[in-house]
C-alpha cells in the first residue's frame, strides 16, 4: 500500500488559512491626465510612442507605453490609464493602425 496522497504534505505545511496578503499594486497615474490631454490625436500618439520606444527595458526589448510588443493595446490595469482616456487611446490606436502607423499584429 502506497501512501500516494499528494494532499497530506501540503495540508501539514499549509492548513486552510487565509491567503497571504495581496501585494498592493503600484499606484499608476493616467499619462493623459498628467499631460492634460483631452482628446488623443493619433499622430501625436504615434510620435509619442516612437519617442518612448527608443528607451529599452531591462531585457533589452523595446518598451512601448500603450501597446504590447505584439502590438496589442495594453489593458488599463497595466497602463494605469483612466477610463475616459483608455477609450480615446483605443480609438487613436485603431486609427493609427488604419493609417498603417502602428501594426495590427507584430511577431
Ligand atoms: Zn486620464
Amino acid at each position: 500500500m502506497t501512501t500516494n496522497n499528494p494532499q497530506t504534505k501540503e495540508n501539514k505545511e499549509a492548513p486552510r488559512s487565509p491567503r497571504p496578503a495581496k501585494r498592493a499594486p503600484k499606484k499608476k497615474v493616467c499619462y493623459f491626465c498628467q499631460t492634460k490631454t483631452d482628446d488623443i490625436d493619433y499622430i501625436a500618439l504615434v510620435k509619442e510612442m516612437e519617442k518612448n520606444s527608443e528607451k529599452t527595458g531591462k531585457d533589452g526589448e523595446k518598451r512601448t507605453r500603450f501597446v504590447t510588443e505584439k502590438g496589442k493595446i495594453l489593458p488599463r490595469r497595466m497602463s494605469g490609464t483612466c477610463v475616459k482616456h483608455q477609450r480615446a487611446l483605443a480609438q487613436a490606436i485603431k486609427r493609427a493602425r488604419f493609417m498603417a502607423l502602428l501594426p495590427y499584429k507584430a511577431d
